[in-house]
């Protein structure tokens, strides 16, 4: 089965992205459409989609500089599988939010 995929947009380039590991872990991620080979990520896996999403929104702020607020950011979704694009390969690196 597809692992399932929940984004967020942060305004029409910001994505923030939860999404889990061949093990059943959550990994938070984010890019911006406008580089989406340019990803970032969290070191550690995540034992709840809620605590990926809230680190995968925490590095779409840090790393794009982007403050929060409505209506510019959208509400977390599940992709639903059909929408699901294969994505470029991606340079991913590695952010530790502290
Ligand atoms: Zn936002």
């Amino acid at each position: 089965m597809a692992q399932p995929i929940w984004q967020r947009e942060h305004g029409p380039d910001i994505v923030s992205e939860a999404t889990t590991d061949d093990n059943g872990f959550w990994i938070a991620r984010a890019y911006s459409r406008s580089h989406p080979t340019a990803v970032v990520r969290t070191p550690k896996p995540l034992g709840s989609r809620h605590s990926a999403c809230a680190k995968a929104d925490a590095l779409a702020r840090r790393m794009f500089v982007h403050v929060c607020e409505v209506p510019g950011c959208r509400n977390w979704a599940l992709v639903p599988p059909e929408m699901v694009r294969p994505r470029p390969a991606a340079d991913v690196r590695v952010v530790k939010l502290t």
